[in-house]
Formats: structure tokens, sequence, C-alpha cells
């Protein structure tokens, strides 16, 4: 693909974005775009860069640790892990991500508390909610509303872990053909937010992670502060 069609493909994104924003009387300079690059090869992450990405999102972290020692740590992207992350791979997510967007377990919090405390790094991070209830999916179980008040109890001891700061929610709804039928999943994910923030309000959790190519213009309606796009910028995997 040549990086003419990144470039025009990001112009279309960045295009829809704002007018989402619009629609709604939000700020698109308020939405942090995340572009999606697993699966795409090294050469495209570069084109990405050079077509002004600044933040970019991977699922796995054999696959993204060449892209990011390709790109070099002294460059100005910032690298978002948004993929499940299995508690043996917690130490090279926090050596090599600046962000982790899949927070899906105390568990796993707490081991990346631990590497981050011995790497002496303080990671922006949020919490994966599951609010639909598939089971393919993962996160906190959160789709049911009459048991947040159990989720708040899980959330809480996160919360108190040192050198992880969270700053939100993130969630994946199902996927459907029109994307108008994932915003009930939005909406729930923001009513959580404001959930949390009644129960924590000394913590952070502005950030509303949701939307990608397919939906990112209603999640842009129903709040989301960041969407993670792929294909629609990239092209197909
Ligand atoms: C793959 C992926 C995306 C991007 O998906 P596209 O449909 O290519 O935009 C966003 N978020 C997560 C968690 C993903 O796994």
């Amino acid at each position: 693909m040549p990086n003419s069609l990144i470039v025009d493909n990001l112009h279309k994104v960045t295009e829809a974005i704002h007018a989402a924003a619009d629609s709604v009387g939000r700020k698109a300079n308020e939405i942090r775009l995340v572009a999606v690059t697993k699966g795409q090869p090294v050469e495209k992450v570069h084109l990405a860069i050079e077509a002004g990405i600044k933040n970019i999102g991977e699922n796995y972290v054999e696959e993204s640790i060449p892209k990011i020692e390709s790109v070099g740590k002294g460059s100005r992207v910032e690298w978002h892990m948004i993929g499940h992350v299995q508690s043996r791979k917690a130490r090279k997510v926090c050596e090599n991500f600046d962000w982790v967007q899949s927070i899906d377990s105390l568990r796993l919090a707490k081991r990346l508390d631990r590497f981050a405390g011995e790497l002496d790094v303080q990671i922006p991070v949020l919490l994966e909610c599951n609010v639909s209830g598939e089971e393919s999916k993962f996160g906190l179980a959160a789709w049911n509303e009459l048991e947040w008040n159990e989720l708040a109890g899980e959330i809480a001891p996160i919360l108190d872990l040192g050198n992880l700061q969270v700053k939100g929610l993130m969630t994946m709804p199902p996927f459907f053909a029109d994307p108008n039928h994932a915003r009930p999943y939005f909406i729930r994910l923001r009513k959580l937010s404001d959930y949390l923030a009644s129960q924590f309000p000394n913590h952070d959790w502005h950030e509303l992670s949701m939307g990608m190519s397919a939906d990112f213009e209603v999640a842009i309606q129903e709040g989301a502060t960041i969407v993670r796009i792929g294909t629609a910028i990239l092209g197909p995997r």
C-alpha cells in the first residue's frame, strides 16, 4: 500500500472524528486516535508515523516488540497495549508500552504494578470491561448493572496500586453490521464510568476507550475519549 493511501485514510478518519464530535457538541481535540497496527508489517507502522500518527495500539507482546524497537524509544509515539496480557508477559509489557488499556484482573494489575515499580515507572492504565456478557470477550464483568456494587469492590484494590495510574475504562462491544446497535454498550460503559466516579471521586475516570473502525462515530457520540482504529487507517490485515 503506498503511503498516500494511509495519508488519505487518516484524513478521512480525522474528518469523521470531527464530524461525530461536532454532531454532539464535543471538541475533536479531546479525542485521542490510537492507530491499531496488529497484523500489519513494520513498514506500515513507519508509514503511519510519517502520516502523523502519535499513538499506536498493539494486541500481542511478541508481535509488537520488534515494531517498537524498529521505531525506537526516543520517538514521539506512545504505545498502547490493547490486547489480553498473560501474567507471564507482564514484565515485557511494562518494559515496552506507555499505556495498558487492557487491565482485566486484579492479578494482572498486581504484576504490572510490581514490574513498573522495579523499572521505576508509572503506567497509565484503563480497566477493560465486558459490558455485553459475551463469553469470548475479556474484561471485568460489567454487563449487569445490579452487580456494579460488587464490581466496585473488585476495582478498589487496583486503585491502590501505586505504580499504575487508572485513567478510565475500555471496552469492545459485540460486532454488529449496523454500528448503531453497539450504542447501548457504549452508553453502558459511560454510565459505569459515572458510577465509579461517584464511588471513587478521588480517582481519575475521564478516559473512555471505545470505538473501532466500524463504530467509532457512534462511540464518539456516546463519549469516547480514545478511539482504536486499525483497518480504516491501515487497510485490511
Ligand atoms: C483489532 C482491534 C482494534 C481495531 O480494529 P479495527 O476494526 O481494525 O479498527 C481495536 N481494539 C482492539 C482491542 C482490537 O483488538
